[in-house]
């Protein structure tokens, strides 16, 4: 077997033994090269499942944590998605494998031009990628069926849970942004919303405001 071809079958097989199953998931992960993510001195590293550095002082989250975060949020072929937290654009990459079209904000603008470009060079044409505070959602594209977020908060943002459809879904980490937190997967029904607990994680935080570069 070729290198490459045995790179990708031992991220598949990390991926199900984090307990991926969902076959789509699965399917999305096996399609969207990492690789084309991360530039420079990580590069190599790109199919180790762990999080790695980006520009702006952010990280490229764990491969098996993209696809046990994409697998709670259920995504449908017809579901409008909003992602908060860019980063490398990679998550985007795999929500819109699965969706009919993914929204994506980051507050550095630096990192929203080169996700864009290699959406572009990847041909991926239903990501739509703004600089924005994420925390405000993104209220002239709402309602959302579904919403992802990389990046942490002490709460469900406000503004997010009524960007949220009934019947949608909201996956995010809650917790302070120095310790463990915790995978949240929200419900929205017409009683209300229901909220479960799905796993520890650690992201960096979710931060007011635009990134330095755009002030
Ligand atoms: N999903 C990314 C990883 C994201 S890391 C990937 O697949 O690579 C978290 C990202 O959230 C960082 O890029 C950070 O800039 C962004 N972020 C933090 N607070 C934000 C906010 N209020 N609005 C938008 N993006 C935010």
């Amino acid at each position: 077997m070729d290198p490459a071809a045995e790179r990708k079958m031992q991220f598949l097989f990390s991926l199900r033994s984090h307990g991926v199953t969902n076959k789509r998931v699965l399917t999305a992960m096996e399609k969207v090269d990492r690789g084309k993510y991360i530039r420079g001195t990580f590069e190599d590293r790109a199919y180790e499942d762990t999080p790695l550095p980006i520009a702006c002082g952010q990280t490229i989250s764990q491969p098996s944590i993209v696809a046990l975060m994409t697998e709670a949020l259920d995504v449908q072929p017809r579901s409008k998605v909003l992602e908060i937290g860019t980063g490398s654009g990679y998550q985007a990459a795999i929500l819109s494998q699965l969706a009919r079209r993914v929204y994506t904000v980051d507050r550095h603008s630096r990192l929203v031009k080169a996700a864009r470009q290699v959406f572009e060079a990847e041909d991926i044409s239903n990501i739509i990628a703004f600089t924005a505070d994420g925390s405000r959602g993104l209220p002239e594209q709402a309602p959302f069926d579904r919403i992802l977020l990389t990046a942490a908060s002490e709460d469900p943002p406000g503004p997010l849970l009524a960007q949220l459809r009934i019947g949608g879904i909201m996956v995010l980490p809650v917790g302070q942004s120095d310790a463990v937190q915790t995978l949240v997967k929200v419900t929205k029904t017409e009683e209300g919303l229901d909220y479960q607990e799905l796993r520890a994680v650690r992201f960096v935080p979710l931060l007011e405001g635009l990134g330095k570069e755009n002030t």
